[in-house]
């Protein structure tokens, strides 16, 4: 029997097909001229963090703008890095902001589409096929070096000073005879998969990156591990060979720590002759820390870095996807303020308008972002969400709003509509402590913050005057001009400007009493139109309110 053959069948002894029978199951996709193929693929840890979900998103969008396809496939090949139920981890930190991929996993054991499985562990018979083929060409090789015999070729790489890694003189096991491999393997030596590198370390090779433009290389020498030697699944670098040429991703975006790897995927198309994919090299996702340095988002240091916090934050998932627009393409934001009213999705994502050098993550902004956002709802929309956070998150507050929805409509529509709208809440999550107040059920034992006026006796007489003598809902403006009156009988200036030029005359003035009026209410100084709040409350509330606060004044 061929030598060659023999050793690939006892390297491989699964393998029952060649790659002709991939390559047909797995056709050119049929779709139109420039669409993207794109693919999200992490590995199942449960969560997706903010620079992962920023390229998801990015995936996502650049495959939807073109009527491509996106998909989810889970890079299982580190068992360190596997957590149970990671896949549905994932699938809902993106579910949460609508990235639903069209072919991929959906669930930790089912997937859909055509090109599947979208599981690494799950291609293992794909992978030993595809690194059979390439040991019957004589460009891969049983490595049988141990980590000690490797770390010491590094120790003499490094005291030499050269370059580091399995390449020329150092590949030991490139020299080994047909014969000797074939006879550790019967020995039952373990053995990784290299590959036998063609390449010259002294040639150049050019990576046209979608993102960073074209970046020299030298070419690969290195005789990389394709196949791992204990569990025998692929490294990254193979399995992204096999995995986006069988699934014809066309454009792959992923995080710039893989720039390095280029010339190895770069030779590893080319051996095989497969149509090469488009990169996108992304930068990462950055913060300013307290001390005002630049750093690294990090998953175990900023709370931000975890997706699953905007969700708790209740910060709508709709307000996260403009800001991950905003620092995915830097022309998003003015596109959006010529285009206030257009749907999102027919701003196109451009390569071209995404920071090379990693973009800035500022929650600051986000907030900012979704305050504007939270503005622009209607009541109605505002009470449907919060109901959904409070169920998850808050159920004192949702009993509330269950009970008393028409009213908490007309809480939420306090100063909502119009060119200016109030712009207070940030997130779902803000919203109680703005109208915790306006619901006997959430206003218990009320902390009140008096300002100017805080003597007891002089509280109890405004609140009592008030409600005896010059009580009326009737219109703002008779309301206000009661309340004025009541200054005037009261000792207290009701026009500002007489006040302020002689302000010893008075006791204080209209703003003094409203405040005492509007702390009595609500136990906050600062609040929206105290008619408003007063209007929705009503006379036998308010009554109550001011009796509360006189007894709390005993
Ligand atoms: N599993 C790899 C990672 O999480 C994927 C990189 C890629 O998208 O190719 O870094």
């Amino acid at each position: 029997m061929d030598k060659l053959k023999e050793l690939a069948d006892l390297m491989f002894p699964d393998v029952v097909n060649d790659i002709d029978y991939y390559e047909k199951m797995y056709p050119k996709r049929n779709l139109e001229d420039g669409a993207r193929v794109t693919r999200f693929a992490p590995s199942p840890t449960g969560f997706v963090h903010m620079g992962s979900l920023l390229s998801a998103f990015e995936d996502y969008k650049a495959a939807r703008d073109t009527n491509g396809v996106f998909m989810l496939r889970i890079e299982d090949t580190d068992s360190k890095r596997t957590v149970e139920n990671g896949i549905v981890g994932i699938l809902n930190d993106l579910k949460n902001f609508d990235i639903i991929p069209d072919e991929g996993m959906i669930d930790e054991e089912h997937s859909i589409g055509e090109y599947g499985p979208y599981i690494q562990s799950e291609r293992k018979l794909i992978y030993h096929t595809y690194a059979k083929h390439l040991v019957l060409k004589g460009l891969a090789y049983p490595c049988f070096c141990t980590s000690e015999e490797l770390n010491e070729t590094r120790e003499i790489q490094e005291l030499n000073k050269e370059r580091i890694g399995y390449y020329g003189s150092f590949a030991k096991c490139r020299s080994l005879t047909i014969d000797e491999a074939i006879e550790k393997i019967k020995n039952k030596e373990e053995f990784t998969v290299r590959l036998k590198s063609p390449g010259n370390f002294n040639n150049k090779i050019t990576l046209h990156d979608e993102v960073r433009g074209d970046i020299e290389f030298p070419e690969n020498d290195l005789d990389i591990v394709l196949i791992k030697s204990t569990d025998k699944l692929p490294t990254y670098h193979f399995a992204h060979l096999v995995d986006d040429h069988l699934m014809h991703t066309t454009h792959v975006m992923r995080g710039e720590e893989w720039i390095a790897s280029f010339p190895i995927h770069d030779q590893l198309f080319e051996i095989f002759g497969f149509e090469k994919p488009r990169y996108a090299h992304l930068g990462l996702v950055m913060k300013i820390d307290e001390e005002g340095v630049r750093r690294k988002l990090s998953k175990r240091k900023d709370k931000e870095a975890s997706v699953e916090y905007y969700h708790k934050e209740g910060i709508p998932s709709d307000a996260v996807k403009l800001y991950l627009m905003t620092i995915a393409n830097s022309n998003f934001e003015e596109w959006l303020d010529n285009n206030p009213d257009k749907d999102l999705g027919e701003f196109k994502f451009d390569f071209k308008k995404i920071s090379a050098s990693g973009s800035l993550f500022d929650v600051e902004k986000l907030l900012n972002i979704s305050k504007n956002y939270l503005s622009r709802l209607s009541a109605k929309e505002i009470y449907d969400n919060l109901l959904i956070w409070t169920n998850e998150f808050d159920k004192e507050f949702y009993e509330v709003l269950v009970n008393n929805k028409d009213y908490a409509i007309s809480v939420f529509n306090i100063e909502r509509g119009g060119e200016k709208p109030r712009k207070d809440y940030t997130s779902y999550s803000s919203i109680r402590n703005f109208v915790f107040y306006l619901f006997d059920e959430l206003f218990v034992n009320p902390k009140y913050e008096w300002g100017k006026i805080n003597n007891k006796n002089e509280i109890e007489t405004i609140l009592s005057t008030y409600l005896n003598s010059y009580f009326t809902l009737e219109n703002s403006l008779e309301w206000f001009s009661k309340i004025k009156e009541m200054c005037d009988n009261l000792g207290y200036a009701s026009n500002m400007k007489e006040y302020k030029k002689n302000p010893e005359l008075y006791k204080g003035n209209v703003a003094d009493v409203s405040g005492v009026l509007r702390i009595a209410l609500t136990s906050c100084a600062n609040t929206p139109d105290l008619y408003l709040i007063m209007n929705l409350l009503g006379k036998d509330k308010i009554e109550k309110r001011f009796k509360k606060c006189i007894e709390n004044l005993q």
